[in-house]
């Protein structure tokens, strides 16, 4: 029984702290979470511009390009201005 916590409290360890993907060795935890770390930033970075926001002209709500899309999908209102 102790044996068996033991080991799982280890594998716990070399779970990789971005995604979550288990690893038997640290040796490949930590080739992967380099790796990982790197992909995850690129998200960020991706995630960032994709954060352009559109300000509907009619009731001046302000909303990502495709929330505002929605909105005026919505609720029949046309035009917007770009909104940094
Ligand atoms: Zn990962
Ligand atoms: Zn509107």
């Amino acid at each position: 029984m102790a044996s068996l916590t033991l080991r799982s409290a280890g594998y716990t360890h070399k779970a990789c702290p971005v995604c979550g993907w288990r690893f038997f060795t640290f040796d490949g935890l930590d080739e992967h979470s380099a790796e990982c770390r790197t992909q995850e930033n690129g998200r960020r970075i991706a995630a960032l511009n994709n954060t352009r926001r559109r300000r509907c002209d009619q009731c001046s709500l302000v909303s990502t390009v495709a929330g505002l899309g929605i909105h005026q999908k919505a609720t029949g209102h046309t035009g917007w201005t770009e909104a940094a």
